[in-house]
């Protein structure tokens, strides 16, 4: 970072404070807290097809050890859309806890 006259100059990414990188992506904004419902996975049920994972806005379905869905809960803002495109109804939303 340089200042130039009244400008202040950031040469690379790595000069950014944290809140202008922000702008950009949800990776410094951790948007679970945003939730009043939090989406349960029933692997039992889960078939590990995927689709929950094609239609989450937030990039907060990952795949657990066998290949099932699971959340992050860091990221999940609680739309419930991965409710909706189950196929086999393995996903369902329960209040979050306080
Ligand atoms: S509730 Fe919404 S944000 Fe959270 S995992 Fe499901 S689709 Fe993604
Ligand atoms: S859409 Fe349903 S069955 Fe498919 S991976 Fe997601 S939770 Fe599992």
């Amino acid at each position: 970072m340089k200042k130039d006259g009244d400008k202040i100059i950031f040469e690379n990414a790595a000069d950014l404070p944290d809140m202008a990188k922000s702008m950009g992506t949800t990776r410094f904004n951790k948007t679970g807290t945003w939730r009043n419902e939090r989406p349960i996975v029933d692997t039992d049920k889960c078939t590990g097809c995927g689709i929950c994972w094609k239609y989450c806005p937030d990039m907060s379905i990952l795949e657990d050890e066998n290949g099932k869905a699971a959340i992050d809960y860091e990221f999940c803002k609680g739309c419930a859309i991965c409710v909706e495109v189950c196929p086999v109804k393995a996903i369902s939303m329960v209040e979050e806890e306080k």
